[in-house]
């Protein structure tokens, strides 16, 4: 792939402790790999500050503040308020990483940061969430793990969201993809999904509109399989460390999904990142 192909991550967490060793590195290696801008998200209040500084100082970083259903047991009573004040502090920032999970109700205990939350209380601060972007004007990134036919009802209950919204890493159903896009959903592709064992050479993304696709890592989580990882970072505890640059392989991957060329996916991806996530300059 050409260096200067200009590439967008739609959907990472450079402010995750996983990568603090190799930070300083990764940000002056990404610029240079041709990726132009990141939305980094928080997911909780403890990781705000972290989005908001690295935004701060690298003007391709685009912020994203957000409290993720793994997180919700342990918010504290004034998160709101708090979450509305990053939101103000940043006027380009999104709202995200938002969303429901059901599969955190039966997961190991020590694949999650505390204890996880019923859906019930997942739902109520995701409508918080919904109505302070839509207030805001703000985009939105929704995570949803084994729970989309609900997230559809409660999209569908609370005010539309005007800038629309991403459907991160979204692996099915297929079905609810036109009632997603019917309300605004963009989606990103992530080749984790698209190139892991046993996945369908074509899947969603073979199919969506060209106005609504974009491009994403989830880095450090969601690593490539080994064989297909172009960049790595040391292991940790929990397994491999995805490298943001790996970017590069997820556009590949879906351009031959949709078998089209990259600079034409690039040209396309870049307009979609900037009509939902604002332009970096
Ligand atoms: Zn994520």
């Amino acid at each position: 792939m050409a260096v200067s192909l200009p590439l967008h991550d739609a959907h990472l967490h450079l402010q995750d402790p996983r990568l603090e060793g190799s930070l300083a590195t990764l940000l002056d290696d990404l610029p240079a790999l041709g990726i132009r801008s990141v939305v980094t998200n928080g997911t909780h209040v403890g990781d705000w500050p972290a989005v908001a500084a690295l935004a701060s100082s690298h003007r391709w970083i685009i912020p994203s503040f957000g409290l993720h259903p793994w997180w919700v047991s342990q918010r504290p009573r004034d998160w709101a308020e708090r979450l509305e004040q990053a939101l103000l502090a940043h006027p380009l920032a999104a709202v995200g990483e938002v969303g429901l999970d059901r599969w955190i109700l039966t997961a190991p205990a020590a694949r999650l940061p505390g204890p996880p939350a019923p859906l019930t209380d997942q739902a109520e601060v995701l409508q918080t969430q919904l109505a302070l972007a839509a207030r805001l004007d703000r985009p939105v990134t929704l995570h949803g793990l084994r729970v989309w036919p609900e997230l559809l009802a409660l999209l569908r209950e609370v005010p539309r969201l005007p800038r629309g919204f991403l459907v991160h890493a979204y692996s099915g159903p297929e079905t609810l993809v036109p009632a997603l896009l019917d309300l605004g959903a963009y989606f990103s592709y992530n080749a984790a999904l698209a190139l892991r064992p046993g996945a369908a050479a074509s899947g969603i993304f073979a199919h969506l509109p060209e106005d609504r696709i974009l491009v994403e890592t989830d880095a450090p989580a969601m690593p490539l399989p080994r064989d297909r990882q172009q960049f790595t970072l040391p292991a940790d505890g929990h397994g491999d460390v995805n490298h943001p640059g790996n970017l590069r392989v997820a556009y590949a991957a879906l351009a031959a999904e949709r078998g089209t060329d990259l600079p034409a996916l690039a040209a396309t991806v870049a307009a979609n990142h900037a009509r939902l996530f604002g332009v970096v300059r």
